[in-house]
């Protein structure tokens, strides 16, 4: 089969580690043949999308492979009425949104610089935006997956309905995987249709979880609370509510928030990631919320992210050297994990900073690991206690 191949360039390097070729499959077949060969030859493969967050998760062990699945670009099947579609992994999530938005649908995920990120991507990196407050994540969203293991073999789970897994799901096993485990060839989503109309409830202001929390669970239902503090004193709540009546939905929760100005756009922070060198994300239960933004402040970090459903990513305010960032990653994980919380860092420079912290079930992640890729081939040690 006549994969396209090319040599690598610099410009390809996965974290600091250079491929040695650069493989542009155009098919599941082709994905399939290209592992079957680095399977024989024993060659490690790291899987990329759009390539704008090869620099999270820790450099590979060894790369001579860069799976590009741009040339994957295709929306295979948009089934409007059951409101799911099934796209190429390599699709970009703006062409995604731009074929959905024809039928007065979307994925209800909110990745931004959605020109460049793809299905597969998304779902590899398994991260959160605003809205998965109200509709899940990407792992919630997705509904089937073809994946290719790494030995070539073609795998399906799950199908074109909700809920119709069959045995063991691996769309929820590969979402969140980083490439570890296989490539994801194929997904399907369910949709939403799209809002008719939004607002945003914007304030700067002191937060309380009471407050937070009253906002969380209105009748008028929020698809998000965020809250976005990027100093580690000046705060501010951003509420958003979709659908018929926004406005006045909108106003009513200013009377839960006691401040705020209703507007049609979304505050300029919303939902983004800005500065990810050094990016932490912080797990923590949504009543403890005053408690976490209190911890990353004093630990030199901005908050950003959803008092509501516990989440939200750090970024470093300074530069700071290896042995602080992990001393003081250290401390913080101690703090939030005395809340019931949790801190992973996603990103960061330095090897001597410790990613993961303490996860009870890395034994069995590396029974897992063994199962799918006993060669050690796909990403090696890009993921959770070197898998
Ligand atoms: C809701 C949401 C909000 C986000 N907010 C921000 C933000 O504010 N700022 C920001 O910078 N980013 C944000 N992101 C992340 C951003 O969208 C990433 O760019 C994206 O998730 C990675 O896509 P990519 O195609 O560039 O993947 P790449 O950077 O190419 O790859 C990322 C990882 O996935 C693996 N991978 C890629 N494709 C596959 C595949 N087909 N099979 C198996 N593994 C694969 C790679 O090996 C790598 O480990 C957000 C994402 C979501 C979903």
């Amino acid at each position: 089969m006549g994969v396209t191949v090319r040599q690598a360039d610099a410009d390809d390097a996965v974290n600091g580690v250079p491929p040695r070729w650069v493989a542009l499959p155009e098919t599941v077949e082709e994905v399939s043949a290209v592992l079957r060969t680095c399977a024989e030859r024993d060659l490690a493969v790291v899987p990329a999308g759009g390539g704008t967050k090869l620099h999270w998760g820790p450099p590979p062990e060894r790369c001579d492979v860069l799976l590009d699945m741009c040339c994957m670009n295709a929306v295979l099947e948009h089934a409007a009425g059951d409101l799911v579609v099934r796209a190429q992994a390599g699709v970009t999530m703006d062409a995604l949104a731009a074929a959905l938005a024809d039928k007065g649908q979307e994925l209800a995920l909110d990745p931004p610089f959605a020109e460049y990120t793809t299905v597969g991507g998304t779902l590899a990196t398994a991260t959160a935006g605003p809205r998965a407050f109200r509709y899940g994540t990407a792992r919630d969203l997705l509904i089937g997956i073809t994946v290719v293991l790494p030995d070539g073999t073609i795998a399906k789970s799950g199908g074109k309905v909700v809920k119709n897994v069959a045995g063991y799901d691996l769309g929820k096993l590969f979402t969140g995987s980083q490439g570890t485990l296989g490539v994801i060839a194929e997904a399907t989503f369910r949709l939403h249709p799209l809002a008719a109309d939004r607002r945003w409830l914007v304030a700067e202001t002191e937060v309380s979880d009471d407050v937070l929390l009253r906002l969380a669970a209105s009748q008028t239902e929020p698809s998000a609370v965020e809250i976005d503090c990027p100093d580690g004193k000046n705060t501010t709540v951003a509420v958003l509510v979709e659908g018929s009546a926004a406005e006045a939905r909108a106003v009513a929760l200013r009377e839960v928030l006691g401040d705020g100005t209703v507007t049609a756009e979304a505050p300029e922070w919303w939902g983004l990631i800005l500065r990810d060198e050094v990016l932490l994300e912080a797990r923590f239960p949504p009543a403890r919320t005053v408690e976490a933004l209190a911890a990353a402040g004093e630990a030199g970090f901005s908050f950003r992210g959803s008092a509501a459903a516990g989440r939200a990513y750090l970024e470093s305010r300074d530069d700071v050297p290896e042995d602080e960032l992990a001393a003081t990653v250290t401390r913080l994980r101690a703090r939030l994990e005395a809340l019931g919380g949790r801190v992973t860092v996603l990103a960061t420079p330095y090897e001597g900073v410790d990613r993961w912290g303490q996860v009870s079930a890395l034994p069995l992640m590396r029974r897992i690991k063994e199962r799918f890729d006993p060669g050690r081939r796909m990403s090696p040690g890009r993921f959770v206690g070197g898998i």
